[in-house]
């Protein structure tokens, strides 16, 4: 193995020679300008370590932040809420300009695609019993389950206990549990819920978890880090760093240190970069398709063990602008799909375009229609669960004929709904630099019984104990991943490690 490692190097070495002429040798490199390596960024600038690269694999900085105009409106294709108050980074920094702003989650209006029988006010307490059984659960089971697990049991038990004698009941909390269950992914972006641990590591920063951006987008968090807000005058050297559309493929380092460069790191258009120390910042998701490859020699078993178990999946944010507004204009909207037994069976032969898997089509992952404010002509429709990859694929004709096919279903009766004319979204899962939303811990990962991001997040060191190749990103944050909070707090923590071991 030694052996291979060595001759990579040499051929490393020699390709160095002709591709970095021109490249000034840095000490550090970071892999990938979302929010963790940029944090990273700047920490290591205000601390003296000026001589770093940035190489993302992107032709825009921000990774999973991705605020971008829409018909004159600015959407969050990617993070949208800074979620807590104490405790958050993002709040702290953020909070002092008076740029941020909690709202309220506005009232949900579950519809049902069978539009007689429907006493909605009973879909408003199934909600409450389902989420206090969730939180009886969240809060004092520590047995290694899955949420789907436990919330299939004891949802179907207190529906028997309360409705055994209302037929109608009885059937409508069955499909409303169905609803549910695939919404919940929609928090944690697992595709199946029965792959979602209910005990987490994962701890809620205190005070609103809806707090949004009053102007701007959540791009605005990195303009902070970069203090090219509030004065752009005084904005630091981190952008001149940052070389785009550079896709890191190979990072080979060396376990001996002899005091020159550790680390080589190849991109896919072939140019060779050495340094001292790699902040490697790419999502889980990333990681479990790459690092087979990507790192020469291999990662560490326990680390590949982490990356195995750890969940790593996806939601579809669909954004859609509509020519007039057709829903109640005093208020926001926020619809929410509750499909019959019968529709779900009629929906196949009504709408058979797109994929579907046993009796079940891509049109159940359609959860809810949310209008962005009320004087929006945007609304985003929130997809969650098993089909999310394929919904990706599908061409936006077809995925507005499925919309189309929906809101007639459940609102048909009620309002006269026009075809939108246009769409946007973002395929996360597709894409090979995220490979999908955000981690979550699973079954698998809560049963090796310690954080696996903690273990994620441990760095490669050399024989003589020095850290070269460090781990930042959401995912390696044991108590605040799948946040953009959590992702900066961890490229603060590598940067740190690498300025603690300079002085
Ligand atoms: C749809 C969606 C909604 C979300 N909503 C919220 C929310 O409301 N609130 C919240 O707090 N969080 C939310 N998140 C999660 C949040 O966006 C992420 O946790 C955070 O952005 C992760 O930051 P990061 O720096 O760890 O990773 P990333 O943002 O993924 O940054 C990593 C960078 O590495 C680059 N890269 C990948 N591979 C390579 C390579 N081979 N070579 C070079 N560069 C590479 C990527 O292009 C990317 O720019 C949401 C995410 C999504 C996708």
């Amino acid at each position: 193995m030694q052996k291979r490692v060595n001759l990579y190097i040499t051929f490393i070495l020699l390709r160095i020679l002709i591709n970095v002429t021109c490249e000034n040798s840095p000490s550090v490199i970071i892999v990938g300008a979302g929010p963790s390596g940029i944090a990273a960024a700047t920490k290591l600038y205000e601390n003296g370590i000026t001589n770093f690269t940035i190489l993302e694999a992107e032709n825009r900085i921000g990774g999973r932040i991705y605020s971008t105009k829409f018909e004159d409106e600015i959407v969050e294709l990617g993070a949208e809420l800074c979620h807590g108050m104490k405790d958050n980074i993002v709040y702290k920094l953020a909070n002092v300009y008076n740029i941020l702003q909690p709202i309220e989650e506005s009232k949900m209006n579950f519809c049902y695609s069978s539009q007689e029988n429907v006493d909605e006010t009973f879909f408003y307490e199934l909600f409450d019993l389902f989420n206090d059984v969730y939180d009886y659960g969240f809060n004092n089971v520590n047995d290694t389950i899955s949420v789907g697990e436990y919330l299939t049991n004891r949802c179907n038990e207190a529906i028997t206990i309360n409705y055994k004698n209302d037929k109608q009941k009885l059937k409508q909390a069955t499909e409303f549990l169905d609803f549910y269950i695939t919404f919940l992914t929609l928090y944690s972006s697992p595709f199946s819920l029965f792959d979602l641990s209910l005990p987490l590591y994962y701890q809620k920063c205190e005070g609103s978890y809806i707090i949004i951006w009053k102007h701007g987008g959540y791009k605005m968090i990195l303009d902070i880090l970069m203090k090219r807000y509030p004065d752009p005058k005084k904005q630091l050297p981190i952008e001149e760093k940052i070389l785009l559309n550079k896709e890191v493929n190979k990072i080979a380092w060396k376990k001996t240190s002899n005091n020159s460069k550790n680390i080589f790191i190849e991109t896919s258009d072939g140019f060779v970069f050495a340094a001292d120390y790699l902040i490697f910042t790419p999502s889980l998701g990333v990681l479990k398709n790459t690092h087979r490859n990507l790192f020469v020699p291999h990662l560490p078993e326990n680390k590949v063990n982490a990356i195995n178990k750890l969940g790593f999946g996806a939601v579809s944010k669909i954004f859609i602008h509509f020519p007039e507004r057709w829903w109640p204009t005093t208020d926001s909207v926020n619809f929410q799909f509750v499909w019959s037994q019968e529709d779900k069976e009629l929906m196949m032969r009504e709408f058979p375009f797109g994929p579907s898997k046993s009796e079940r089509t891509w049109l159940l992952n359609v959860l809810s229609l949310e209008s962005m404010h009320e004087k929006s002509n945007i609304v985003t429709a929130w997809c969650g669960g098993e089909f999310v990859p394929e919904i990706e694929k599908l061409t936006d004709h077809l995925v507005i004929d499925g919309l189309m096919y929906i809101l007639n279903k459940f609102l048909g009766d009620k309002y006269n709904i026009t075809r939108p004319y246009a769409i946007l979204r973002n395929n996360w899962y597709e894409n090979p630099h995220f490979r999908g939303t955000y981690s979550y811990e699973s079954v698998e990962s809560r049963k090796e019984g310690t954080s696996q991001e903690s273990v994620l997040a441990e760095p490669l060191k050399t024989s003589d104990g020095q850290d070269v190749v460090l781990f930042a990103g959401e995912a390696t944050n044991p108590i605040h991943y799948s946040t953009v909070h959590g992702a900066i707090e961890t490229g603060f923590r590598e940067a740190q490690r690498i300025i603690d071991t300079r002085q």
